[in-house]
């Protein structure tokens, strides 16, 4: 079974094709799993056949949200992993809007002097669907309109390229499709 918030849009029409649905079935699947409120698998407005070939195929994953320590200008969250390792990601709020801080890694190897995230060692670089459904789950939680996303939580994520950009790719999609109300997207730098 494959965490269909790990996927691309590209990547989904491949998928689909691959199992001999049409491609452009991904216009009416991609944004309506990202909308507000995401619409489950199995009510997206297709065929039977259709939603039953998807659900045997695609699971939408969500993070398990241990706990938010709420401030005047961030909330954090600590999720819990399928492996029982632990990710934490931020809530900024911004006189212009709210932005999501996501994590790309469990700990960190960089040992930036001024960073505690640092001080635990890398164990694994994040899925695509571990990035997307940590702003998913803080969307919901929060209930808060998401105006932007930075990828400056836990890890190095050039360290995580290929899924950084996987994540982006399909944010930008979203902001295309107007399924994600995000306007920017931002990372570090390479130190
Ligand atoms: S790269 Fe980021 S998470 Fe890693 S040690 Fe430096 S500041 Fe901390």
């Amino acid at each position: 079974m494959t965490d269909i918030y790990g996927l691309t849009y590209e990547k989904l029409k491949t998928r689909l094709s691959e199992i001999g649905e049409k491609p452009s079935r991904a216009d009416i699947i991609f944004p309506a799993i990202y909308g507000e409120p995401p619409v489950p698998l199995s009510e997206l407005p297709l065929k039977k056949e259709t939603l039953e070939k998807l659900s045997g195929i695609f699971f939408t994953g969500e993070l398990e949200c241990i706990r938010v320590q709420s401030s005047e200008t961030a909330d954090k969250y600590l999720f819990a992993l399928n492996d029982d390792n632990t990710i934490e990601s931020v809530l900024m709020k911004h006189e212009f809007g709210y932005n999501v801080c996501v994590s790309t890694q469990v700990g960190c190897n960089m040992g930036c002097a001024f960073c505690m995230s640092g001080k635990l060692k890398k164990r694994r670089d994040l899925t695509v669907s571990e990035m997307t459904e940590q702003l998913l789950a803080i969307r919901k939680i929060s209930e808060k309109k998401i105006t932007g996303i930075s990828i400056m939580g836990i890890g190095e994520p050039l360290e995580n390229l290929t899924n950084v950009l996987d994540f982006i790719g399909a944010g930008e999609t979203n902001r295309n499709a107007k399924s994600l109300s995000t306007t920017s997207t931002t990372t570090t730098k390479w130190r």
